[in-house]
């Protein structure tokens, strides 16, 4: 057992964290309180081969493991989570594709992420459910030779800068999952239209709108896997996307852990440096230990994928521990930063806001633990 990075990781790390440091923390707050999309931010990471991180080598990605993406992911999401989920979003919208699609799908959606830069978007939820995505109602119709969608999504990450979508939908309801049916839609198609940008609480410079699909004809051949296998596609999404997610929770209590440290050693009250406090010392110990166990958790789960092996349980261990972590880390930073902490001047209330996020997209803390009580349970 090696828990050491390779030099060529070790590498790459340090590059993600030098854009994260002069690019991402730079613009975070100003684009938080502005909610503006980081285009120029997203165009730098694809440039630098830091999005995207799923593509294959064979259809001209960079060949990364998963563990070498949830290590770019976390070192992202260290700089500002908010805007590292819009480009986590393209990842979670390619990853089906790479898990379900035809050598020819592969060559005609993947590739050309890598040959320009583009946006793509991954459509599950929608106004009715979320955490019961089962239910989904979006139909997917036969029309002869392309598939018509007609259907609500809602909360769908980089909706409208879209260039390519991923949709699920059901080819009949009474079916429930076993009906579930994936397609691949390109922007601009007839029929998407989309809806208003959310005003959220956090992660404001990502872009989250409710898309209405209305009679949008796609090819036959846009359909990932055969009609029915959706439900197994968008599992097996979760199960390598869900690292990454936890690795953006892991990122974002990293820097809170991070501040909190500096400002502990800055901040003098009763004539010490508050750090010198037992009271904060203990704060400042449980977060450096939730940080590390949530590292152990998020590259144990990403590991399994890169050996080849079912991480269904840990990887949503490693999300219901990292999201709930950083949400605690966090808000005990605000709390160490005492009144300071609730000002927009210092950057842990943004984490704060930003984490809350963590603990409810990609199946929310509790789905998580429904799904590690059914996996302990059946053992
Ligand atoms: C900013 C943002 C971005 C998002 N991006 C995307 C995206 O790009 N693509 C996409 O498809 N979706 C996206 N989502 C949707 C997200 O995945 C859902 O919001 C999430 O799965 C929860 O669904 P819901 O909001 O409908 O909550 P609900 O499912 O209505 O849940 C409400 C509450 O009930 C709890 N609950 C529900 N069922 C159970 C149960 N069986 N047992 C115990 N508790 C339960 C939940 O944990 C939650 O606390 C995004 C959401 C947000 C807010």
């Amino acid at each position: 057992m090696n828990f050491e990075l390779s030099i060529e990781q070790k590498e790459m790390k340090d590059m993600a964290m030098k854009f994260s440091r002069n690019e991402l923390i730079p613009v975070a707050q100003k684009y938080d309180e502005e909610g503006t999309f980081p285009m120029e931010e997203f165009k730098k990471a694809w440039e630098l081969g830091l999005v995207n991180t799923c593509i294959p080598a064979e259809y001209g990605g960079a060949g990364f493991s998963e563990t070498d993406a949830v290590m770019i992911g976390e070192t992202l999401a260290y700089g500002c989570m908010g805007i590292n989920t819009s480009f986590m979003a393209n990842d979670l919208a390619l990853l089906p594709i790479k898990i379900a699609g035809t050598h020819e799908q592969k060559e005609k959606f993947l590739k050309p992420f890598t040959e320009e830069f583009k946006i793509a978007s991954f459509c599950l939820t929608e106004p009715g459910n979320g955490s019961d995505a089962a239910g989904i109602k979006t139909s997917i119709k036969d029309g002869g030779d392309h598939w018509i969608i007609n259907g609500e999504k809602m909360w769908i990450t980089n909706a409208g800068y879209a260039d390519q979508f991923v949709v699920y939908g059901t080819i009949d309801p009474t079916l429930k999952h076993k009906g579930i049916s994936a397609v691949v839609v390109p922007g601009g198609t007839e029929g998407i239209i989309l809806g208003k940008k959310e005003d959220k609480m956090g992660h404001r410079s990502s872009d989250t709108r409710g898309i209405r699909f209305e009679n949008v004809k796609v090819p036959k051949e846009n359909m990932l896997g055969a009609p029915g296998e959706g439900w197994l596609i968008a599992m097996k999404t979760l199960d390598y996307s869900r690292p990454l997610v936890a690795s953006a929770a892991l990122g974002g209590a990293q820097r809170a852990l991070d501040e909190s440290v500096k400002y502990a050693k800055e901040r003098k009250q009763f004539g010490v440096e508050i750090a010198k406090h037992q009271a904060i010392q203990f704060m400042i110990a449980d977060m450096s230990m939730k940080v590390e166990a949530s590292r152990l958790l998020v590259y144990k789960a990403a590991w399994l994928v890169d050996e080849g092996q079912r991480n269904t349980e840990i990887a949503s261990y490693a999300k219901a521990f990292a999201s709930d972590s950083c949400m605690q880390i966090t808000t005990d930073a605000v709390q160490l930063f005492g009144g300071y902490g609730y000002s927009k001047e210092y950057p842990v209330e943004k984490l704060m806001r930003d984490a809350k996020l963590i603990q409810i997209y990609e199946g929310t803390s509790q789905i998580q633990r429904l799904v590690i009580a059914r996996e302990v349970l059946k053992k």
